[in-house]
This record gives structure tokens, C-alpha cells and sequence, in this order.
């Protein structure tokens, strides 16, 4: 299997032999130290400011998007929702589901976000807003920086999905003033699903510690007091979180953060350029480096993702919802290479030379 989804992903071989160890009992100081490691590396990466905080969660990461929602929000707030895709979509029902106060900024599929755009919303008493820096659905990167400008000009607190973008985007938490960045185990960390990380800057653990809310498994505060020690509250998927320790020191030793940053340009441009001479359209107008979204001009995206899988062992990723025929996803995330990209384009030239790509 060639594996081109955005998650799960390709993992390398050192994960996948973690991944077949014996699962070690967590309360002890052994484990603690693994887990004081990955949030140590993770500030790292995130290049979280001074004081931050990580916590683990052992749910997909739609869950933490929930966490964060309840934890950081309530009926007194105001918030905008950056709705560009299925992602974004996910916040707005989140938020009608929790009572949190919100609007909608809607951006068609593919559109890029623009000042022009958010500052329709400046001066509005606005107290927080939600974004998915990779709205993975359309593959459109919104910038971080022009963002987080908007949110200090308004006092905004300021949430950040980066569950495909962090470690493929160039990401900075305390220069972009974030207060919460969310990512994944199975997107850019290679590893299997089952692990969400909810950084916290220094004004989110504030806001969590001091906030009332109504669920035990999604209580941030009681994780952040478990974390002081390297713990959680309940049992985690230990296996996972061993080998998220060995995934952060193999990006430490491949150069770090920037380094794994440019490795997922690098094969995004490869694959960008070898396929510009098939019949596609790109779909985004400001390209996020973890996914192309394609547009096939005269076929059905989804049968193009089918026949991929059942006759060529390759899996690109199909989209849902109205985009299920129009628009197909290749990703660059995870343990692959420029060969793999090859070994795709031939496969793709082929369906052309069979008339399934007109
Ligand atoms: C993958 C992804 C998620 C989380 O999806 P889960 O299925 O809950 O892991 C959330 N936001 C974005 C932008 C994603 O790419």
C-alpha cells in the first residue's frame, strides 16, 4: 500500500516497531519522563511562548476541538468562526452545540482569507476566534501572522488548528500571538490516530484553570494539574505516546522543526510540478504544504480515487460532502518520498492512456 490521505499516514519504520512493542504500565516515573519529553518538544516545535503548556489527549482530534471549545468559551463570549471547508464547519457546529455566541466568516472553497475579508469584523467587540490554519478540506493555508494581528488589534483570544498544518506550515505560536494550537497524531507526527495535543499559551492556561465546565474526560484544567508530573488523568493510549517520543526525537536529530517544515515543501512542490502536464485543475488559491487538492476537468474524482485503491494499491484521498466528485486530495505528510510521488504520476498517466482521465 502507498499511502497518500492526510490520516493516517505513512509511518517509518522505527514508529511501526514501537508500535509492535509490549504497551508498558504508565504511573510510573519512566513513563513520566516520556511524556515531560513530548511536551518539552512539542513547546519546541510550536515554538510556543515562555510559560506555555501541553497536554495530551487520548481522543482524535476533533475532540480536542471540542475540549478547547467547552475549556476556553462560554455564553458571554462572542466569537468568529473561519468557515473555508469541512473543517471550519466543524467549529460553527461545535459552537451552536455548546451555546458559545458566534459568527461566520464563510469563504467559498478554495478562497483564500484576505484582510479585506477579516476586517469587516475589527472594532465589533469580538472576545475570541477559531480558525483551522489548514483547512484541510480545500487545502487552503490561511496566514497565521495577518490573523493573530487582527486578534491583538481586538483583544481576540486566539485558537489555532493546526492539526495538518504543524510541522508542514511554517508556524510560530508566540510570534503569531496564539493562545491554543491543536494538532494530531496521525497527520504531520506520522504516527497512528489516537493522540490530540492542545498547546496552551500562558492567558489559555489561565483561561482553563478559571474556567466551569460541565464534563469530566474533557477537563483541561485537571489535565494541565496531571501533566505537572508527566501524567494524565485516565489511561492514555500509552503505546501512542511512546511512539509520538520517538517521532519528536527523529525530527530533533533530521534538523528540528524547519527542517520537517521543508521536507514537506520540497515533496508538495515535487508532486506540484510533475503533475502540471495532466488534465487537472489546482484548487486552492493559497496552497497549504501537507495536501494538493485536484480538481479532474473531465472525470469523477471519486472513481479516480477507486480505481487508485483497488487496482494500483495506491490511496489518494477522496473528499466528502459536495466536493465527493469534484475534487480528489494527495498528501504529502508522513513517510514518503519523491519516488512515491513518481510511482503516482505513473499510475495517473496510465489512467489517462486507459481514457478514465479525459
Ligand atoms: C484531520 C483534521 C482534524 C481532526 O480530525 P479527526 O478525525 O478528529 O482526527 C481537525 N482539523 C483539521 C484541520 C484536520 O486536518
Amino acid at each position: 500500500m502507498l499511502n497518500f490521505t492526510v490520516g493516517p499516514v505513512m509511518c517509518s519504520e522505527e514508529i511501526r516497531a514501537v508500535g509492535g512493542e509490549q504497551v508498558p504500565y504508565f504511573r510510573t516515573s519512566e513513563f513520566s519522563d516520556v511524556m515531560l519529553e513530548n511536551e518539552r518538544l512539542m513547546l519546541k516545535y510550536a515554538k510556543a511562548p515562555e510559560g506555555s503548556k501541553a497536554v495530551f489527549m487520548t481522543n482524535s482530534s476533533t475532540g480536542s476541538m471540542e475540549a478547547v471549545v467547552m475549556n476556553c468559551f462560554a455564553e458571554s463570549d462572542k466569537v468568529l468562526i473561519i468557515d473555508g471547508g469541512s473543517f471550519g464547519h466543524r467549529f460553527v457546529e461545535l459552537c451552536e452545540i455548546h451555546d458559545v455566541p458566534h459568527e461566520v466568516l464563510k469563504l467559498d472553497h478554495g478562497q483564500k482569507l484576505t484582510e479585506e475579508h477579516l476586517y469587516e469584523y475589527n472594532g465589533q467587540a469580538f472576545t475570541g476566534l477559531l480558525v483551522n490554519i489548514d483547512e484541510t478540506s480545500t487545502g487552503v493555508l490561511y496566514d497565521s501572522e495577518m490573523i493573530g494581528e487582527f486578534c491583538k488589534k481586538n483583544g481576540i483570544f486566539y485558537v489555532c488548528d493546526c492539526v495538518s498544518s504543524f510541522l508542514a506550515d511554517p508556524f510560530n505560536m508566540a510570534h503569531c500571538s496564539a493562545d491554543v494550537m491543536i494538532t494530531g497524531s496521525q497527520k504531520v507526527l506520522a504516527c497512528p490516530p489516537g493522540i490530540s495535543i492542545i498547546v496552551l499559551a500562558p492567558r489559555a492556561v489561565e483561561r482553563v484553570v478559571n474556567a466551569k465546565v460541565k464534563s469530566m474526560y474533557f477537563n483541561l484544567a485537571d489535565a494541565l494539574k496531571n501533566m505537572e508530573r508527566g501524567q494524565t488523568p485516565f489511561t492514555p493510549a500509552v503505546g501512542i505516546l511512546r511512539q509520538i517520543n520517538t517521532r519528536l526525537k527523529e525530527i530533533e536529530e533530521a534538523g528540528g522543526a524547519d527542517a520537517e517544515v521543508a521536507r514537506v515543501a520540497a515533496q508538495a512542490e515535487d508532486f506540484r510540478r510533475k503533475i502540471s502536464d495532466l488534465p487537472f485543475e489546482f484548487v486552492s488559491e493559497s496552497p497549504a504544504n501537507g495536501v494538493t487538492p485536484i480538481h479532474p476537468i473531465h472525470a469523477d474524482a471519486y472513481r479516480i480515487f477507486e480505481i487508485l485503491k483497488d487496482e494500483y494499491g495506491i490511496w489518494i484521498c477522496p473528499n466528502g460532502g459536495d466536493m465527493k466528485h469534484t475534487i480528489f486530495r494527495v498528501g504529502h505528510i508522513g513517510c514518503l518520498t519523491h519516488e512515491d510521488n513518481t510511482t503516482l504520476i505513473n499510475a495517473l498517466h496510465d489512467l489517462h492512456k486507459r481514457g478514465i482521465l479525459k
